[in-house]
């Protein structure tokens, strides 16, 4: 059947576009109505988005699209949004110390757009949804929720700058090496080397520092888990070939050097310059 075009304020129903009559709350064409449905007024959104973040406004938008059945659109709002925040947040940790607070700002700043267009787009929602029988709620569970989707972006950024920041004390940890100040490395590795650590190179490197302190007992433990965790590895077994020499095992050491040549055929030549290599300087691993 052929529907009007709407007026201004005349509201047309969702599912089958049919103009809503004045007086109803319930579409008069297939029964559509929202009695059960509790919407929040979108007008606040710029001052909670400047306040808490636009993740409030973005987790108000989702319960309104949830409530007026949107699914879709409810979860594509908290993830696009926990996303974003979430490497907003990690930019964050990246931004060069001469730029932090420029970087903030405009971090901040993004907060007031995304509350407008949300605000545009939530207003319709909301007025046709009072129309359609909605009832109005309470901002403070929307905002408590906002806020519970700020905890997790700024979590989710820890774990990855976290990470990173492993990455940053292993860069460390092996310039020292090279730096021939094999203590202090070990001093950089041991905390990343705990017995329930996933770390392989901070096991591994920590290993190399022990070798390099002629503390083999300990290396060869190093490299031992360092294998059962990264499985077979052609450095690491050149390393543990090494180790086998300086405790004077040659018969392990030659089994050794086969398992690593069976990985990479060139990697004595790569680690140590020479195919059948002797027991190097101590000095010289590492560098
Ligand atoms: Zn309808």
């Amino acid at each position: 059947m052929q529907v009007a075009a709407p007026t201004p304020d005349e509201v047309q129903c969702p599912k089958c576009s049919a103009v809503l009559a004045p007086d109803q709350n319930r579409c008069g064409q297939c029964g559509y109505t929202l009695e059960e449905a509790r919407l929040y007024d979108p007008k606040r959104f710029v001052l909670l988005g400047i306040l808490f973040s636009s993740l409030v406004p973005i987790f108000i938008s989702a319960s309104n699209w949830g409530q007026i059945g949107n699914r879709r659109a409810q979860w594509l709002a908290v993830a696009s949004g926990l996303v974003g925040f979430t490497a907003l947040f990690t930019a964050f940790f990246y931004v060069p110390d001469q730029y932090a607070g420029v970087g903030r700002g405009l971090g901040h700043a993004i907060n007031i757009p995304i509350a407008l267009i949300l605000r545009q787009r939530q207003q319709r929602l909301f007025q046709s949804g009072l129309r359609f029988g909605a009832r109005s709620r309470s901002l403070f569970p929307g905002i408590l929720g906002g806020i519970g989707l700020v905890v997790v972006a700024i979590v989710g950024s820890l774990l990855v700058t976290g990470g990173a920041g492993e990455q940053v004390r292993l860069r460390h940890g092996l310039r020292l090496l090279k730096e021939g100040q094999p203590v202090e490395a070990a001093r950089v590795f041991e905390p990343m080397a705990g017995p329930n650590s996933k770390n392989g190179a901070a096991v591994f490197n920590l290993a190399l520092c022990h070798f390099v302190l002629h503390r083999y007992e300990e290396a060869e433990v190093g490299v031992e888990r360092y294998l059962k965790m990264a499985g077979p590895d052609a450095d690491a077994y050149a390393f543990l070939y090494q180790i086998h020499l300086a405790r004077g095992r040659p018969d392990e050491a030659a089994a050794t050097a086969v398992k690593a040549r069976q990985l990479d055929p060139n990697v004595f030549i790569r680690l140590f310059g020479t195919d059948s290599p002797g027991l190097v300087e101590a000095d010289s691993i590492g560098s």
